[in-house]
């Protein structure tokens, strides 16, 4: 079994005094934990903060996004090599939002993908449906569309990614996928992964839409169900920890 990640997305969310005290409180409760890898995703301008407050302990540094470009005439854009200044570890690629309010295509995911890896940062490449797509049936076809674009860009390493599944009518909605749904969906990436590279069964498949103090622990309990993205439960101390408790 793969050791669980739990990681959290604050999304643009936070200011320097609120996360001075989330952080200080999770690098707390994290003090002698040791059974799953957690990690924050937090806005580009708090990297630094988050960094000093993090360093020494259990609690690694994620960016919500990455530039599909090296460096140069990119406004507004933030590089692999600019996040691996600030010890960054894990990048969010494709995330739905980014998908959808930024237009993302699956062949720019794919690029973040291997701009990130190229600098020695985890992708945790996000795919998911829409409710429309899962109406009409075609979940199935839609995150392995998504997966395989990053899968074929990235063949060689594929092994050194992390995929969260979020179904898209699942984030922040109150409406988690049953255990089962999403455990259909992730055994759906297993497979695709399995025919791509024999290292699949360490690839750690995160599911997020929803998770809470709740219903963690049966989500956590599928066993292809590798962790958690968690959105809203992340920015309050005391669910993440029990999130992150569920992991253990
Ligand atoms: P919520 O946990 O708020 O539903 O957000 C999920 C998410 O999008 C994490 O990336």
């Amino acid at each position: 079994m793969n050791k669980k990640l739990i990681a959290g997305n604050w999304k643009m969310n936070g200011s320097l005094a609120a996360n001075d005290a989330l952080v200080r409180a999770l690098v707390a409760g994290l003090a002698g934990q040791g059974g799953c890898d957690v990690a924050v995703a937090v806005p580009a301008p708090y990297l630094a903060q988050v960094q000093s407050l993090v360093a020494g302990s259990a609690l690694a540094l994620a960016a919500q996004d990455v530039s599909a470009h090296e460096a140069g005439a990119y406004t507004g854009e933030v590089s692999a090599l600019m996040l691996r200044d600030f010890a960054v570890r894990y990048a969010l690629v494709g995330h739905s939002e980014r998908r959808q309010y930024h237009a993302e295509s699956d062949a720019c995911v794919a690029l973040k993908a291997q701009r990130a890896l190229a600098a020695g940062i985890t992708p945790i490449v996000c795919v998911g449906e829409t409710l429309a797509e899962r109406e009409a049936g075609e979940t199935e076809a839609v995150v392995r569309r998504q997966l395989a674009a990053v899968i074929h860009v990235n063949g060689h390493c594929i092994s050194e990614v992390v995929v969260a599944y979020e179904p898209v009518w699942a984030i922040g909605t109150g409406k988690t996928a049953t255990p089962e749904q999403a455990q259909q969906v992730h055994a759906v990436l297993r497979a695709q992964l399995a025919a791509a590279s024999d290292k699949a069964a360490r690839i750690r498949l995160l599911y997020g839409g929803s998770m809470n103090a709740g219903n963690a622990q049966q989500l956590l309990a599928q066993p292809d169900i590798d962790g958690g993205l968690v959105g809203g439960a992340s920015l309050k101390p005391a669910d993440f920890l029990q999130i992150i408790a569920a992991a253990q």
